[in-house]
């Protein structure tokens, strides 16, 4: 899961991290009143939406004056980043940046291990850095029964740092970041620019963290700052349900049981031509009001023009299954074509029992049931 910069940056706080002060608007009202309180001749206004590259967007500007407050705050508000609306803007205090770095601990599965990258080449050009002149990210990982004690906190800040000083500032950070890390069980905690300014302090001018979704259970107030799109609500809601599913762009729903067998059948969808409108694993069992819910959630994408259901009896009998598509669909109001085809123990007995059901057109392989979803 990810959260805003903003989040990220209370978090910070908390720790210990240095962020510089700052303010969440929603309208352009709000900015020009928050440049006012925080007092200081330049602010930054920066679109908080949960993607990266918002500066090269345009969704984030440095003013001096009211009047372009006010312009800059009603632009980024407008404006939609990789296809994110922009509802809040955070306004700080601008900071007179003397260098940019870039810090970051996240898994590295190789090493099998969290990993500290640092770099003296921060700032919006990073992945451009790690292409291409990838010596320039200084990596270490780190002993998960060592951690970061002062020593190795010393030892890496000195790397980036060369002046006492100011490492032993970095060395501070370097340990306060590795602990929101593990203290918090995220995969990725990121700050880019980490910036040395005029006056030679450190100050995270950018806040970035993702948590590990399987382990959000243990930390309920994390799980608050959620700030989910419509589509991934949808995917959530669906999650709750003991469904496995992802929302695609195309128009022929699957429902299909296990996971391999669902990208198998997008596969065969795709092989001849068509397009799939989504992943559904709905998993094991005949229950039919599985099938009602199942269907409520592919029937929600107005794309969907037909239902292909894919399911192969193995434990739970294809005779079991029919009976659970036939109550199932006694339940649901749609016209909506369904094609189903169904393999497995009693397939011959679960056919037979859907064949005499208008509502169903039956499929015996997949080649076939792809190509009768195609044609409907
Ligand atoms: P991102 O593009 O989404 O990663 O957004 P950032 O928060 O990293 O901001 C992008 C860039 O804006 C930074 O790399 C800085 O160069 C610049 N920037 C952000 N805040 C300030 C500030 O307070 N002062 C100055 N001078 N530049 C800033
Ligand atoms: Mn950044």
């Amino acid at each position: 899961m990810k959260i805003h910069e903003y989040q990220a940056k209370e978090i910070f706080s908390k720790y210990g991290i240095p962020v510089e002060r700052h303010t969440l608007c929603r309208t352009a009202a709000c900015v020009v009143a928050a440049f006012r309180t925080i007092g200081t001749d330049k602010v930054v206004i920066k679109a908080q939406v949960l993607t990266g590259g918002r500066g090269k967007a345009g969704g984030v500007k440095v003013v001096d004056n009211m009047e372009d407050a006010y312009q800059e705050a009603k632009n980024i508000l407008g404006m939609s980043i990789k296809g994110l609306p922009v509802n809040q803007v955070l306004v700080s205090e601008a900071i007179d940046i003397a260098a940019e770095y870039y810090v970051g601990f996240t898994i590295d599965r190789n090493t099998r291990s969290v990993v500290l990258m640092m770099s003296a080449s921060g700032g919006m050009d990073i992945e451009e850095v790690a292409r291409r002149t990838p010596e320039k990210i200084i990596r270490y990982s780190i002993d998960p029964f060592i951690g970061l004690p002062d020593y190795l906190a010393r030892h890496f800040a000195f790397s980036l740092f060369p002046q006492m000083e100011q490492a032993g500032r970095m060395a501070v950070i370097l340990q306060e970041l590795y602990k929101v890390f593990i203290e918090n069980d995220a995969s990725l905690v990121e700050v880019n620019p980490l910036a040395l300014t005029a006056k030679g302090t450190l100050i995270a001018i950018d806040a970035k963290i993702v948590f590990d979704d399987n382990a959000l259970y243990r930390h309920p107030g994390i799980q608050a700052l959620s700030d989910l799109t419509e589509e991934e609500k949808v995917e959530a809601n669906a999650k709750d349900k003991g469904f496995s599913y992802v929302h695609m762009d195309g128009n022929i729903g699957c429902m299909v049981n296990g996971a391999g067998l669902a990208m198998a059948t997008m596969d065969m969808i795709k092989l001849h031509g068509g397009n799939p409108a989504n992943f559904l694993d709905i998993g094991g069992s005949s229950n039919p009001l599985k099938v009602v819910e199942a269907m409520k959630l592919l029937l929600q994408d107005e794309k969907v023009k037909v239902v292909l259901i894919n399911i192969f009896g193995g434990i739970t009998r294809c005779d079991d299954v029919a009976m659970g598509l036939i109550q199932a669909f006694d339940m649901i109001k749609s016209d909506i074509p369904v094609i189903v085809r169904l393999t497995g123990t009693n397939e011959n007995i679960g056919r037979e029992l859907l064949r005499n059901h208008s509502r169903f057109q039956i499929a015996t392989t997949m080649k076939e049931a792809a190509l009768m979803a195609l044609k409907s």
